[in-house]
C-alpha cells in the first residue's frame, strides 16, 4: 500500500541526495519510507498511493488552520495575479509587520526574511552589532537553523565553546559559540565565566526541536539577569512557538522578555517566511538605518506576506482558538498517556497552546540528555510506523513536537487513540 511511494522516493533519490530537501523527512530515525504526498485538505494528508493519514504535523507547524484554507488561499491567489515579487517595498510589509508588532509590547520593528534559519542567523549578526562583541551562547537540543555557527556539539565539555556538528563548518566559526545545558543555571553561569566576550544568548524558550521541552520559568530569569549584567542581549527563537503557543508566542505565557524575537513557520501560514523583531533602538543598528548589514533579495515576498496576513488577522479576530486547540491537544496526550498507563508502557506528556509532545520515557526530561537518555526510542519508530500504517501522520521522530490545526476534529483525536490502544498491546 506504500507501493508508488516507495518508487517516488527510489527516482528522488537518483537526483536529490537521499530523496529529500530536508534530511527529517527521509525517515532515517524511524525507518520505512516517507509517504511521497500529493495534497492535503484541512486536518489530512493524502499521499500517491492515495492513503489518507490525520496530520499532526501540519508542515513542522505553518498550517494552524489546515492545508487549503480558503481565506489563505483566496488571499495567495489574489495577491498572486498582481505580480510574484518585484524586489521593491509593498504595503502587504507593512501590514504584515504591523501584525506582529501589535502583539509584543516591547517590539516596535520588524524585518523579514524567507525562513527561520536566515531569521537566526540575522537575528545574531544583529546582536553582535549592536553589543560589539562576538561571542554566542547556545543550548544543547535547541534548534536554529543551519547555519555554520549554530551546528555544534560538545567539544572540550559543555559551558565551553562549541566544536562543529557538521563537516565543512569551520571550528574557526564555531570557536565563538558556547554550548550550555538547557534548563542548568550552573551550567550557563560557566559559560559567562569562560567568556567576557558574550554578545548573546539564543534560546528557544519552549524548546520544540528535541521533542516539547519547556524551560523553567527560574532559567529563563536567570538567562535575562545574566544578559543584563553582562550587557548581553536575549534572543528568544520564537520561529515554532511564534503565533502558536498563544496568540503571543511563547512570550505570551512566559514572565520574560527577550530583546530579539525570531519568527518563521506559522507567519508564513505555509509560504517562506521569517523575521526577527525588536525595540527601535535595536532595530535601528540595521541596514539602511544603522550599519549592521542584512539583506534579501525575496524578502517581504508580496504572495507570502499575503498568506501570513491573512493568518495573522484571522489567529487576532478569533484569540479564542488557542484554547481550542490546547483542549484538543491535551485530549490527544491525556488519551495516549491514558492508553500507555493501561498498557504499561512509560509515557511522558506535555503541550504548549497548540503544541504538544510525547516521550516514550518513565520520567519527564528536562533537556537533550535527558532525552536521549529516558526515551525509548526503538519503541517511538515502531509507533511511528505501526500509526503511519493505520492512517495517523505523526512527526518522524522522537525529538519533534506535534502540531494541532483548527481542522482536527475530536473524532479524528478518538480514532487516534483507539488506534493507539491497539499498536500499545504489542509495543
Ligand atoms: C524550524 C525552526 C528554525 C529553522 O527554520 P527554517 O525555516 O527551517 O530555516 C529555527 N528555529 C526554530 C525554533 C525552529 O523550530
Amino acid at each position: 500500500m506504500f507501493d508508488k511511494s516507495i518508487s517516488a522516493y527510489d527516482e528522488a533519490c537518483k537526483v536529490i541526495p537521499g530523496g529529500v530537501d530536508s534530511p527529517v523527512r527521509a525517515f532515517k530515525s524511524v525507518g520505512g519510507t516517507p509517504p511521497f504526498i500529493q495534497r492535503g485538505e484541512g486536518a489530512y494528508l493524502f499521499d500517491v498511493d492515495g492513503n489518507k493519514y490525520v496530520d499532526f504535523v501540519q508542515s513542522w507547524g505553518p498550517l494552524i488552520f489546515g492545508h487549503c484554507d480558503k481565506d489563505i488561499e483566496e488571499a495567495v491567489i489574489q495577491t498572486a495575479k498582481n505580480g510574484l515579487s518585484f524586489g521593491a517595498p509593498t504595503e502587504l510589509e507593512t501590514q504584515l509587520a504591523t501584525e506582529i508588532v501589535e502583539m509584543y509590547d516591547y517590539i516596535d520593528k520588524v524585518r523579514f526574511v524567507s525562513s527561520g534559519t536566515e531569521a537566526t542567523m540575522s537575528a545574531i549578526r544583529l546582536a553582535r552589532g549592536v553589543t560589539g562583541k562576538n561571542d554566542i551562547i547556545k543550548f544543547e537540543g535547541c534548534y536554529h537553523g543551519h547555519s555554520d555557527s549554530l551546528l555544534v556539539q560538545a567539544g572540550s565539555g559543555m559551558a565551553t565553546f562549541g566544536a562543529p556538528s557538521s563537516p565543512g563548518v569551520p571550528a574557526d566559526l564555531t570557536k565563538h559559540t558556547l554550548l550550555s545545558e538547557y534548563n542548568n543555571i550552573e551550567n550557563l553561569k560557566k559559560c559567562f565565566e569562560n567568556s567576557s566576550d558574550i554578545a548573546c544568548i539564543i534560546i528557544e524558550p519552549i524548546a520544540g526541536n528535541m521533542g516539547l521541552v519547556p524551560a523553567s520559568d527560574e532559567f529563563l530569569k536567570v538567562c535575562r539577569e545574566l544578559c543584563d549584567e553582562h550587557g548581553a542581549l536575549l534572543i528568544f527563537d520564537e520561529v515554532m512557538t511564534g503565533f502558536r503557543a498563544s496568540l503571543k508566542g511563547a512570550s505570551g505565557i512566559l514572565k520574560t522578555q527577550g530583546d530579539i524575537i525570531t519568527f518563521g513557520k506559522v507567519i508564513g501560514a505555509g509560504m517562506p517566511v521569517g523575521a526577527f523583531a525588536a525595540s527601535k533602538e535595536i532595530m535601528g543598528h540595521l541596514s539602511p538605518e544603522g550599519t549592521v548589514y542584512q539583506a534579501g533579495t525575496l524578502s517581504g515576498n508580496p504572495v507570502a506576506m499575503a498568506a501570513g496576513l491573512t493568518s495573522l488577522r484571522k489567529l487576532k479576530s478569533n484569540p479564542e482558538i488557542y484554547e481550542t486547540l490546547n483542549a484538543k491537544a491535551v485530549k490527544l496526550v491525556s488519551g495516549l498517556k491514558e492508553v500507555a498507563i493501561k498498557n504499561n508502557i512509560g509515557l511522558q506528556v506535555d503541550t504548549r497552546g497548540s503544541m504538544f509532545g510525547f516521550f516514550f520515557a518513565d520520567k519527564v526530561p528536562t533537556n537533550f540528555k535527558e532525552v536521549s537518555e529516558f526515551c525509548d526510542f526503538q519503541r517511538f519508530g515502531k509507533f511511528h510506523h505501526e500509526m503511519i500504517k493505520k492512517g495517523f501522520y505523526f512527526a518522524c521522530s522522537q525529538y519533534e513536537a506535534g502540531f494541532m490545526c483548527t481542522e482536527i476534529s475530536d473524532e479524528d483525536i478518538e480514532a487516534c487513540i483507539s488506534a493507539a490502544d491497539e499498536i500499545m498491546k504489542n509495543l
